[in-house]
């Protein structure tokens, strides 16, 4: 390449100019050394589904160690898109009311017995035992020959039962002989 003296003085006049603003920028090492932004909180995100009601809309919990810090709605999910309504905003109070555990969650099965005003603590063993045999003998007390059904029992489905848990209680209804068959979304 030729150059004529004016060329070679704007080089020459930039190069000066570089190397000076060059001297002024900071150690560029020190800028791309990786800097450490440590979490002082190790949360977690699990998904689920608001227990509330048959509408089933899928939820994000993020929580650190035992305690819930927040539930926002699922934009991922098909039903509500990441929309959640008032009850479902609230679910984290069932395990936590202002940060402190919930003191009127239930964690252990509790009996009423009839007449009486007074909850007794069970086991799940006694419960299950219990339910089967007076539905039992509900049914065998109450049974139409004629129809082959009873109209002494009926059945309450609930909003967190999954299709598989439906089906499985459907089933059962109708063994059971069954004709009374409600959910609590159409309560
Ligand atoms: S209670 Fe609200 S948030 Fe929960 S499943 Fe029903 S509509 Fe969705």
């Amino acid at each position: 390449m030729e150059l004529n003296r004016r060329d070679f003085l704007k080089l020459s006049t930039s190069g000066v100019g570089a190397a000076v603003a060059l001297s002024f920028l900071p150690d560029v090492t020190v800028l791309a050394a990786p800097r450490e932004f440590p979490l002082k909180k190790k949360v977690k995100e699990t998904s689920t589904i608001c227990c509330y009601c048959s509408v089933g809309c899928g939820a994000i919990v993020t929580a650190y160690e035992d305690g819930i810090i927040k539930i926002d709605g699922d934009p991922d999910h098909p039903i509500n898109e990441g929309a959640l309504c008032p009850k479902g905003q609230a679910m984290s109070q069932i395990h936590q009311v202002d940060g402190m555990p919930n003191p009127y969650r239930l964690t252990k099965p509790l009996y009423r017995a009839p007449n009486s005003g007074d909850w007794e603590e069970k086991t799940w063993d006694w419960m299950i035992e219990t339910i089967a045999r007076r539905v039992k003998d509900t049914r065998d007390n109450n049974w139409n020959n004629l129809a082959g059904r009873t109209d002494a029992l009926a059945s309450l489905g609930g909003g967190e039962l999954d299709n598989e848990e439906c089906y499985l209680l459907a089933k059962m209804d109708r063994a059971l002989g069954v004709v009374y068959l409600e959910h609590c979304a159409r309560l």
